[in-house]
Order: structure tokens, then C-alpha cells, then sequence
């Protein structure tokens, strides 16, 4: 972590009881709208495409057509990378032939655009229909989001989940998830001006600073969140 940013966000815990998976995440934006989107991605509503990785709306199966850097991109119209690798493979394959005529900056960007879609395809070759779906458990708004996240990450790190669809996701039950955002709230001295909520209906209100700022969670602190 070289920067410390303040983003007054939320640090969500999605959990996927069926699949016995959880997901720690975080956003600025709606809690209930990023449940949705990360639904759409394990339901496949949403599909990824062979070529740019961008998560998309599947058209009858297939990747809808859209733009990737300007112009019309060429996974439009083919299926979806969780479906078929062999227009990625075939991408990459071009891309790495590119690279030994390539130097300086240009040679940088390929080289992480290979390595970028190599883990990408690893991930989807392991690709199983996905169990269950995801909802929301708990959330902690906090002034640091985005460090609580990445400390939470760290400490449920043996724990994550390699072979999921996307990331953030770990083979662990709901409280030690949540153990792992109180222990990265207590280590980054936002425990007592977080405030937690349970299963939230409608978390629209995280921007402000005063309402993060109610309700001191301070009288949960020592306490573990059930089994
Ligand atoms: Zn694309």
C-alpha cells in the first residue's frame, strides 16, 4: 500500500450460502446495485468477452457487439469466454507472436495485455456451473473503504477461493469474514467511527460522513459475530 486515500465507501460481505463461498468487497457506489452486478456475472446474465474481458449483457447466448479501444471489438458476436476459449487463445497467440517486434513502452503494454488474458483463460477453463446465488450480509461503512478492503484481503488471504469466476471470493463461513474487516478496521484505527449493518435493504445513504459518523460501532467491537 503506497497511498492512504480516504474513500467514504462500504465494505460488503456478499455471501453465497449454497456455494459456501463469501465475497468481501468494496464500493463507493450502492451496495444493493454491486449485489446485482456480481449476481449477473455468477447467474451468466452477464458474460465475458474472449477478447477484452469486458462483462457484458449475453445476447442470446453470445457476446453483444461493443467497443473496445475506439473501434468495434472482435469478441463481439462470439460466445462468451465462459463458453469457449478459442478465440482467446487465438488473440493471445497473436498478441505474443507481436511481442519480439515490439520494444519500449508499446512491448510493456503487450506484455501485460498477455499476461492479463493467459490468467484470464486459466480461470475460465476451470469455469463450473456456479451453485447458489449471492446475497447480502453485512456491510461497515468506513472512511478508508478501499485499505479495509485490501487489509481484509490479506487476512483472509489462504482462504480465497482460486477457481472462482471473479475475485474477492474465499471458502469461508460469514463471521470469519466478518472477524477479518473488524481485525482490518481495529489494525487501521477506523473501528470506532465505522457502523456496521446486517442484511441492509436499502444502504443508499454511504456517501456522508455524519451517518457513517451516527452510530459508533464501538459496543460490538469486543464482541465475535456468532459461530
Ligand atoms: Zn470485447
Amino acid at each position: 500500500m503506497s497511498q492512504f486515500r480516504y474513500l467514504h465507501g462500504a465494505v460488503y460481505i456478499f455471501e453465497n450460502a449454497k456455494a459456501q463461498r463469501v465475497k468481501v468487497g468494496m464500493t463507493i457506489n450502492n451496495v444493493v446495485d454491486r449485489l446485482g452486478h456480481v449476481n449477473d456475472m455468477w447467474l451468466g446474465r452477464k458474460v465475458t468477452c474472449q477478447i477484452c474481458g469486458g462483462r457484458l449483457v449475453n445476447h442470446a447466448g453470445h457476446v453483444p457487439q461493443h467497443r473496445g479501444s475506439g473501434r468495434g471489438c472482435p469478441g463481439g458476436n462470439a460466445l462468451p469466454l465462459e463458453r469457449d476459449t478459442a478465440l482467446a487463445e487465438s488473440h493471445l497467440e497473436n498478441m505474443t507472436n507481436l511481442l519480439s517486434e515490439l520494444s519500449g513502452s508499446e512491448k510493456g503494454s503487450v506484455t501485460r495485455k498477455v499476461r492479463t488474458l493467459a490468467k484470464r483463460i486459466g480461470l475460465y477453463r476451470q469455469y463450473e456451473r456456479t451453485a447458489g446465488a449471492w446475497q447480502l450480509s453485512t456491510v461497515f461503512y468506513t472512511a478508508c473503504a478501499e485499505q479495509v478492503e485490501l487489509l481484509s484481503h490479506e487476512i483472509l488471504a489462504e482462504r480465497l477461493d482460486k477457481d472462482a469466476p471473479f475475485g474477492e471470493v474465499f471458502c469461508c463461513s460469514v463471521s470469519e469474514a466478518t472477524e477479518a474487516v473488524k481485525t482490518a478496521l481495529s489494525q487501521l484505527g477506523l473501528l470506532d467511527s465505522a457502523r456496521k449493518e446486517l442484511n441492509c435493504e436499502s444502504p443508499t445513504d454511504l456517501s456522508t460522513g455524519a451517518r457513517v459518523r451516527r452510530t459508533r460501532m464501538s459496543g460490538h467491537a469486543s464482541k465475535p459475530v456468532g459461530p
